[in-house]
């Protein structure tokens, strides 16, 4: 556990408790879990079960069906494995705003101590900094997130190769299976009144009974969950890994992981992927650098960023030219403009941007290489760069059901110039890097995807579905 708890109050341990409370909120899973089990060690050493927590609210902003559905799916995994290891589990859906919005507070005063997820977005970001010092018991956070703890550095780093050595330093260290504990002390309470019971058939009908935006529809090809994201993990290992180095920027060849969205409501560790690649690749002969990359170095610098980064949502924390060469192109024009909802409904004259913005629609994830083509036109599509940001955080939040991650702003911030460098100086663009249809022409198969979405779109049949 070393350099992944922080202990987040001046709170000291409950006397007279009935369990240690572990609140999954970011880390939605039973395995690889570094939280988890830093909540059964304190429950070992106090003499006391463990009792996982786990809500979804209506509330928060975009919340929908995809993002709803996605969730829930992962709960009866998580229960399952939990109460196989004698962790009690409880889900709580508020459904409406009347709902009561005190259940969690009210595990807290019989818990010992809280345990946590450790992550610097979203709601969880908001949460870890709010709740501690209204709760009055011990609460920390756990990084479960990285397999090189955050923590360990101390500033941001500028771009993946600054941070690239330090972390081939470290890796030695943290890339090993998180530990498994045994219980001492089984769960046996009865489950708090307010669970709600989840089973692969009530899922449509608990989504449809919150007060949340129905419009955006589950993804075609995505369905959370534990289960899911190791059936996806098997598959990139059998299908696409050996692939992968030559194949990932092309997008027709289908050679990615699409772990993504398991990732981020963490179904699914990165920790558990990388020793799985790491072992195939060893059995199979193969080289998975070029995987291992994405998956540490670059979604790591991502949360170094997201961590220690002062302006998340804007452009605060861009390097100096960044920032310059936008000021001195802000007045360049545009032409033509679209306006954001002509961008949402991907109605622009470019087949190929129309596609990604239809993936994500439909899918809630793009393609990694055509979402960088996707950032760049809206840049350059926009009146400004600020609508430019917003409109890509946006359709993020909305849309993406790997959104409002580490992940989300580094990378659309990268298309402003973010751990990038500067290239030769253009209209609009300045000197942060330019993408151009032709360029995209030339070296993928831009009309196998447009077919392949078009087709999705008419039928609903996604080869991406597993
Ligand atoms: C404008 C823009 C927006 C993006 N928004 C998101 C987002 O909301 N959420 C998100 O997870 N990623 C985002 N990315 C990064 C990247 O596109 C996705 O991580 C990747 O496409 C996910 O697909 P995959 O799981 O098949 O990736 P694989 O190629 O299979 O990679 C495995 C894992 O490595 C990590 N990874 C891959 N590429 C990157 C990268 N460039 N930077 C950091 N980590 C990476 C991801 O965790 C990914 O799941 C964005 C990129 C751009 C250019």
């Amino acid at each position: 556990m070393k350099n992944r708890v922080l202990k987040l109050n001046d709170a000291e341990i409950r006397q007279n408790a009935d369990y240690v409370l572990y609140w999954a909120q970011m880390n939605r899973r039973a395995k690889s879990n570094h939280a988890l089990e830093y909540a059964i060690e304190l429950g070992n050493e106090l003499g006391l079960p463990v009792l996982c927590y786990e809500g979804l609210t209506c509330t928060y902003e975009n919340a929908n069906d995809r993002l709803h559905t996605f969730v829930i799916e992962g709960v009866p995994d998580t229960q399952e494995l939990l109460e196989k290891r004698g962790v009690g589990y409880a889900f709580y859906l508020r459904r409406k705003r009347s709902d009561a919005n005190d259940v969690f507070y009210k595990l807290v005063d019989r818990s010992a101590a809280v345990v946590t997820d450790d992550y610097p977005t979203f709601i969880a970001a908001a949460h870890n900094s709010s709740v501690p010092g209204k709760v009055g018991v011990a609460t920390f956070a756990v990084d479960s997130s990285c397999i090189v703890p955050m923590r360990c550095f101390e500033k941001r780093e500028y771009a993946a190769y600054t941070i690239r050595p330090k972390i081939a330093k470290l890796l030695p260290e943290y890339l090993e299976a998180a530990p498994q504990r045994k219980l001492k002390h089984r769960w046996r309470a009865e489950k708090p009144a307010f669970h709600v019971e989840v089973t692969a058939g009530n899922i449509p009908e608990l989504v449809a009974s919150c007060e949340i935006d129905h419009s955006v529809k589950p993804s075609a090809a995505y369905r959370g969950g534990s289960a899911a994201a190791e059936r996806r993990l098997s598959h990139f290992l059998d299908c696409s890994l050996a692939r992968y180095a030559k194949a990932r920027n092309e997008p027709s060849q289908h050679a990615t992981s699409n772990l993504s969205p398991y990732l981020h409501f963490g179904h699914i560790s990165s920790l558990q992927v990388a020793l799985a690649v790491k072992d195939y690749a060893a059995e199979h002969k193969l080289v998975a650098d070029e995987f291992l990359e994405e998956l540490i170095v670059r979604r790591e610098l991502a949360f170094n960023y997201a961590r220690l980064a002062s302006d998340i949502k804007g452009f605060g924390d861009l390097p100096d030219w960044a920032r310059k060469t936008m000021q001195a192109h802000a007045g360049d024009k545009r032409d033509p403009l679209f306006t954001a909802k002509e961008m949402e409904e991907a109605k622009t004259y470019d087949p190929l941007w129309n596609a990604t913005q239809k993936e994500l629609l439909l899918r809630g994830k793009i393609h990694g290489y055509y979402r960088m083509y996707w950032g760049k036109k809206i840049i350059e599509w926009s009146r400004t760069y600020q609508d430019a940001l917003d409109l890509m955080i946006g359709l993020h939040d909305r849309y993406a059901l790997d959104g409002r991650d580490p992940n989300t702003y580094t990378n659309i911030l990268w298309c402003f110039g973010l751990h990038d460098r500067p290239w030769f100086d253009r209209p609009i663009f300045g000197l942060m890097r330019y993408m151009a249809f032709d360029g995209m022409k030339r070296k993928t198969n831009i009309n196998a995807y447009i077919q392949e979405i078009a087709w999705l779109e008419q039928t609903g049949n996604d080869p991406e579905r597993l």
